[in-house]
């Protein structure tokens, strides 16, 4: 796991912006993010401990990588609507 904050988040946005992979919902918390040029798909999760927020994702990367940039943008959103419901 490794601990997401706004630094890391925005450069792996950023990333992710440009290669536009595709993200699609597993269940709350949990994306499979797949290379829509290699194919290649992984599979990100984020938890929360305390007010601590985590994310990992299951490619070699072990800095915060370009496909949890691109599941955190529909996270977001998702657990918006869950507090809100
Ligand atoms: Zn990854």
């Amino acid at each position: 796991m490794i601990e997401i904050n706004t630094q890391n988040l925005d450069r792996a946005i950023a990333k992710a912006r440009q290669t536009k992979p595709l993200v699609k919902v597993i269940e709350f918390r949990l994306y499979q993010v797949t290379n829509k040029i290699t194919g290649a798909t992984y599979t990100v999760k984020f938890s929360k401990v305390n007010n601590t927020k985590y994310a990992e994702c299951n490619c070699k990367a072990t800095k915060v990588c370009y496909h949890i940039g691109a599941a955190v943008g529909i996270h977001i959103v998702l657990a918006a609507q869950t507090v809100t419901a």
